[in-house]
């Protein structure tokens, strides 16, 4: 990494907490391999801080930041542009300075697509099933839209949330017919799916065992549908292992954990960065 000095500029990623971050490590992997005068540093900010950590940023000529959780939602009234796509998903992500102020995307959705687009020519005639309702399932939503899927189906526990979560894309930008399912009616749609991605949590570490689809339920899914499990920690999950045994295509969260980086600092450089350097560096790091 090139010294820093007078001149190197400042990126960063603000959260609370923020120790568990992986975004410094592929980052500044990346800003040492192209050699450019920056640094990307990590900054707990509590929710009660955002708003003066974001004026203290302007002020210290700050680039630009990634936002994770709790800020994704809570820093939209803060930011004087938000491009459509993070206005529909509802969460920024990605923010750089303007001389209006700050403004913000979402990169979460084209991390998502990036690792998909390589396995279909079209995804026209495609059926994607989401497991889940939270954050992560808004990004994945806009992304299979980006991709053309025209049906979607979102499963999840709390049918009331359920609800919201698909009113809230037929009124969003996108003006989407997201279809919803309850969970103990996975297994009747299943089959249907080319694409199953799981946005829950269930299976991360250090819960590794667990699945959110019971393996009789798995046993539906067509051969060669592609299984994406949105969790990196372990990387081989146990939905990941189930689906693999019954014929499915697996992807795991790492490729678009970096591809969400590196479409931010594209971003911020202005110029392409490398990618592999920055899966290199994770893939070391989380076997470390
Ligand atoms: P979130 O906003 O908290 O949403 C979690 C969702 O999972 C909610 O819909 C929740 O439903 C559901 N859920 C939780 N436990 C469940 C269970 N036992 N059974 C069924 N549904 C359950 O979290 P998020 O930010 O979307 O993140 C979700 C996952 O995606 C995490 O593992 C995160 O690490 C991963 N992620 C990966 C990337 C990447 O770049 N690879 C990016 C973002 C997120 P209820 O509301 O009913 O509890």
């Amino acid at each position: 990494m090139s010294p820093i000095k007078g001149t190197t500029k400042l990126l960063g990623v603000i959260g609370y907490p923020i120790e568990h971050s992986l975004s410094p490590v592929m980052q500044n992997a990346a800003i040492a391999h192209l050699g450019v005068d920056y640094v990307y540093l990590p900054f707990a900010i509590a929710p009660s801080h955002l708003k003066t950590a974001l004026d203290g940023f302007l002020a210290i000529g700050v680039q630009g930041f990634n936002v994770t959780i709790p800020h994704k939602q809570a820093i939209l009234p803060f930011l004087s542009e938000i491009t459509t796509l993070a206005q529909s998903v509802g969460a920024v992500n990605t923010v750089w300075s303007t001389h209006n102020g700050w403004s913000g995307t979402n990169t979460d959705v084209i991390g998502f697509i990036k690792p998909l687009e390589l396995y279909y020519k079209t995804w026209k005639d495609k059926v994607a099933i989401i497991l889940g309702y939270g954050g992560a399932a808004r990004a994945v939503v806009a992304g299979c839209v980006e991709l053309g899927i025209q049906e979607i189906y979102v499963i999840g526990r709390d049918p009331q949330k359920l609800a919201a979560f698909q009113d809230s894309w037929r009124l969003s930008p996108l003006a989407v017919a997201v279809k919803t399912c309850p969970w103990e009616q996975l297994s009747v749609v299943l089959p249907e799916a080319d694409l199953l991605v799981n946005t829950t949590p269930v299976g991360m570490y250090p819960h590794v065992g667990e699945s959110p689809v019971e393996p009789a339920v798995m046993d539906k899914i067509k051969l060669g549908a592609i299984a994406y499990d949105l969790i990196y920690i372990p990387q081989t999950t146990e939905f990941l292992n189930l689906a693999d045994a019954r014929g499915a295509m697996i992807l795991n969260g790492l490729p678009m954990l970096v591809q969400q980086g590196a479409a931010a600092l594209e971003l911020w450089l202005k110029q392409p960065v490398p990618v592999e350097i920055m899966r290199q560096s994770l893939q070391q790091y989380l076997e470390s």
